[in-house]
C-alpha cells in the first residue's frame, strides 16, 4: 500500500475514534448531570453545536491531511515516472546507432556516446572538455560553418551534410542533426548533435553514378558523360578562345574477329584497346566508348586542324602494333573521323554528329585512314537524305534501268556473257550511277527491292536473247551484302527462276567477299543452297576483303572476280602484276574461273592473259549499255 493511502486511512481512523470517544462522554455527562428539561435542552443544543464544530474540524484537519498526502502521493508518482524516462532516455542514448555528441553553453563536450566513439575512433576521455572543431576535416569553407551558426541561431535547429575527421585522420560523411537546449529561463544550456555516418550511402551513390557513366567492358566514359565533357570542352573553349576537336574511331572490320573468335575474344580486343588509347593520350584528352567498336576522343586545346590529324594517326598507328589475346596475335585498323570547334560544328551534339560524318567519309575512302569534316560533307549527307526519298519515287515510277556490260573469254576474245548493272535514270539528274545511290538503298532497305527487280530483268533479257538465238554462258547479276545475310534470298531466286523460265546454269549471283566474310557461316549455308537451285556463284572484288583462305576453300563459288583496283595498274605496277598473279594461282589452285574486271587498255588484257586469267571485263572491250545497244559481233583481239 502507498503511503498516500496510508496517511489517509489514518485520517479516517483518528476520525472515527475522536466521534464514538466525544459520543460515550456527552452521553454519560447528560445521563449524570441533567434530569431538568431545560437544561437538557440547552445541553443538547450547545452539544450540538459543539459537536457540529468538532466534526467540522475534524474533517477540515482529515481533509488537509488527505490532500497532502495526495499531493505528496502524486509527486512521488511523477518523481517516480522522470526516473523512469530517464532511465529510457539513458538506454536510448547508449544503445542507439547515431553518434550523439552534447557540448555546454560554451560549446565544450560534455557527453557523448557509445556510437560517437565506434564512429569517430575516440574514447569519451578524449573529447571530453574539447570542443567539436577537433574534429573538422577542411573539407568545408569557413563559410559553411557561418552559415551553419546562423541557421541554428535563427531557427534553434540545422541539419545537413557535413563532412568530419575520425582519429584515424580519415575523413568521412555525416549527416547531423545540431539542437540547441534552453533551461527554464530560457538561457541556452545545451548544443545537442545527433549524426550517423554515411560513407556507405555515398559509396554506393557514387558506384552508381560511376555505372551510369562508364562503359563496363573497359570502364572509359559511355556516350552520356561524352557528350556531356564534349559541352563542358565546347564551353571552356569558347570562354578561352581556343579550337577543340573531336575524334570519332571506329574500329575496321571488328565483327569478322567477334564471329571468327568468339565474343569473349572480341571483348578482350575492345578492352586491349581501351588500354592502348588510354597509353597514348596524357590529361586534356578524354577517351570514350560510345558503342561497339566505335570509341571517340575530345582534345579540349587543339589550335589547328593538323594537330586533330596528328591525333588520328596517332590513333591509327597506335593500334596497329599487334594485340595478343588468349594465345592470337591479332592485328586491328582504325577509321577516325574529325570535326572540330569552332570551324565545323559550335555545339557537341554538332560535334558529335559532324564527326561520324567525317568517319563515313574515312571508311568509304578505304578505311585505316582518317578524315575531317567539311561543310561539303554535310551537304552530302543532306542529298543522301533526299536520295533515300526520291529512290522509293523512282521504283514506283520505273526510272530504273538495267545495262549490261559484255563480258569475254581472254583465250578466244569471244563474247561469254553480260554483267546486269543498274542505272536511275533520274528526271532532273540524268543517268545516275549505282555506286551514288545502292549504299543509300543498303541503308534505307530499299536494296532487296532493287535487287529482286535487277534479278528479273536481267532473266527475262537473257531469255529474250536465247529465244533470239544469242548464246551467252551467263548473266550476272549483283547482290548486296544485305541480301545475303537474308535466309529469303534463296526464296527470291526461286521464284524469279521459276517465274522467268531461265535456266538457273545460266545465271551468275556476284557476291561482294566482304559479304562472304561478314558472317561466313551464314554464307556458307547460304551459298549451298543457292548450289542446289543450279545457279553459278561469283565472287566480286576479290582482293579488297579480308578472305581467309581456309574459309575460301570451302564455299561453292566458281569464280573470282579480280578487283579493279589491282587491273588498274597493270602491268607496271609489281604490287598490282604479284597480287593478280598470285589470285589467278590461287583461283586455279582451288579449280575456279578467274574474271578481271576494269580493263581499259590492251596492255592489261595481254598481262591477263599471259598469266592466264580466264575472261575479262572492262571498258576496252565495252561499257555498261542497255540490251538493246549491247555490240554482239565485236570481238576485240588482244595483242
Ligand atoms: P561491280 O559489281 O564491281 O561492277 C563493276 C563496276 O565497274 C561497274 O560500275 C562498271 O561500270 C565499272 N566498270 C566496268 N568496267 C570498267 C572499267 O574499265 N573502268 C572503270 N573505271 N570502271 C569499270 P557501276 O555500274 O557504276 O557499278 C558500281 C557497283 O555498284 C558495282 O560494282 C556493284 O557493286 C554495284 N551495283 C551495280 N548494279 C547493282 C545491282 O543491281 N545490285 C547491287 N546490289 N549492286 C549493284
Ligand atoms: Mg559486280
Ligand atoms: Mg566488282
Amino acid at each position: 500500500m502507498s503511503a498516500t493511502y496510508r496517511d489517509a486511512l489514518r485520517a479516517a481512523l483518528l476520525y472515527l475514534v475522536l466521534s464514538v470517544v466525544w459520543l460515550q462522554f456527552s452521553g454519560y455527562l447528560l445521563n449524570s448531570f441533567f434530569d431538568n428539561s431545560t437544561d437538557l435542552l440547552r445541553w443538547q443544543l450547545i452539544n450540538g453545536y459543539a459537536w457540529v464544530a468538532f466534526s467540522a474540524g475534524l474533517i477540515f484537519i482529515a481533509r488537509a491531511r488527505l490532500f497532502r498526502c495526495l499531493g505528496v502521493g502524486a509527486k512521488l508518482r511523477e518523481r517516480n515516472a522522470d526516473r523512469e524516462r530517464l532511465r529510457q532516455a539513458a538506454a536510448v542514448f547508449d544503445c542507439t546507432r547515431e553518434g550523439v555528441l552534447v557540448t555546454n553553453s560554451n560549446g565544450l563536450i560534455v557527453h557523448v556516446n557509445r556510437a560517437f566513439m565506434e564512429i569517430t575512433g575516440y574514447q569519451c576521455e578524449e573529447v571530453l572538455g574539447q570542443r567539436p572543431s577537433m574534429f573538422k576535416s577542411g573539407h568545408h569553407p569557413p563559410g559553411f560553418y557561418q552559415a551553419m551558426f546562423a541557421t541554428l541561431e535563427s531557427l534553434g535547429e540545422w541539419s545537413g551534410e557535413i563532412w568530419n575527421r575520425r582519429k584515424s585522420g580519415e575523413i568521412y560523411p555525416q549527416w547531423q542533426t545540431i539542437r540547441l537546449v534552453h533551461d527554464d529561463q530560457g538561457r541556452l544550456s545545451q548544443y545537442v548533435a545527433v549524426f550517423s555516418d554515411i560513407s556507405a550511402i555515398k559509396n554506393s551513390e557514387h558506384e552508381l553514378t560511376h555505372l551510369a557513366h562508364h562503359d563496363p567492358l573497359t570502364n572509359l566514359p559511355n556516350r552520356l558523360l561524352f557528350t556531356d565533357r564534349a559541352g563542358q570542352a565546347v564551353a571552356s573553349a569558347q570562354a578561352h578562345k581556343r579550337g577543340c576537336a573531336l575524334l570519332m574511331i571506329d574500329l575496321d572490320h571488328f565483327k569478322l574477329i567477334n564471329d571468327s573468335l568468339g565474343h569473349s575474344v572480341g571483348d578482350q580486343l575492345l578492352k586491349g584497346v581501351a588500354e592502348r588509347l588510354n597509353t597514348l593520350f596524357g590529361p586534356g584528352i578524354t577517351l570514350a566508348r560510345l558503342s561497339g567498336d566505335e570509341f571517340a576522343l575530345l582534345a579540349e586545346n587543339c589550335p589547328q586542324p593538323g594537330h586533330a590529324a596528328a591525333l588520328a594517326q596517332r590513333v591509327i598507328d597506335g593500334l596497329k602494333e599487334r594485340f595478343q589475346i588468349d594465345g592470337h596475335s591479332l592485328f586491328i585498323n582504325a577509321s577516325v573521323g574529325i570535326s572540330l570547334f569552332p570551324s565545323d560544328a559550335l555545339s557537341a551534339e554538332q560535334l558529335l554528329r559532324n564527326a561520324d560524318s567525317a568517319l563515313f567519309k574515312a571508311k568509304s575512302a578505304g578505311r585505316d585512314s582518317y578524315a575531317l569534316y567539311t561543310e561539303e560533307l554535310t551537304a552530302h549527307a543532306q542529298q543522301r537524305v533526299e536520295i533515300a526519298f526520291e529512290l522509293r519515287r523512282a521504283l514506283e515510277q520505273q526510272e530504273l534501268r538495267v545495262y549490261y556490260q559484255p563480258v569475254h573469254d581472254l583465250k578466244t576474245s569471244r563474247l561469254i556473257g553480260v554483267e546486269a548493272l543498274v542505272r536511275w535514270e533520274h528526271p532532273q539528274r540524268g543517268l545516275v550511277s549505282p555506286a551514288e545511290f545502292i549504299p543509300i538503298a543498303e541503308r534505307t532497305g530499299l536494296i532487296a527491292e532493287i535487287d529482286a527487280w535487277v534479278m528479273r530483268q536481267a532473266c527475262q533479257q537473257m531469255c529474250q536473247w536465247q529465244a533470239g538465238g544469242v548464246v551467252l554462258s551467263f548473266v550476272a547479276v549483283n547482290v548486296s551484302s544485305r541480301l545475303f545475310a537474308r535466309r529469303e534470298l534463296y526464296q527470291q531466286v526461286a521464284q524469279v527462276l521459276h517465274d522467268t523460265g531461265l535456266d538457273p546454269a545460266y545465271l551468275e549471283l556476284e557476291v561482294t567477299e566482304s559479304a562472304v566474310m561478314e558472317d561466313p557461316e551464314v554464307a556458307l549455308e547460304q551459298m549451298h543452297r543457292l548450289r542446289e537451285l543450279g545457279v553459278r556463284l561469283a565472287i566480286d572484288d576479290f582482293g579488297t576483303g579480308y578472305s581467309s583462305l581456309l574459309r575460301l576453300k570451302r564455299l561453292p563459288v566458281q569464280k573470282l572476280k579480280i578487283d579493279q583496283g589491282f587491273v588498274a595498274g597493270l602491268p607496271g605496277d609489281e604490287d598490282d602484276a604479284a597480287i593478280a598473279r598470285v589470285i589467278v594461282a590461287l583461283a586455279q589452285s582451288m579449280g575456279m574461273q578467274v574474271h578481271a574486271e576494269g580493263i581499259e587498255q590492251v596492255e592489261q588484257a595481254a598481262f591477263l592473259l599471259e598469266h592466264d586469267c580466264d575472261l575479262g571485263q572492262g571498258y576496252w572491250f565495252g561499257r555498261p549499255v542497255p540490251a538493246a545497244s549491247l555490240d554482239w559481233v565485236r570481238a576485240p583481239v588482244i595483242g
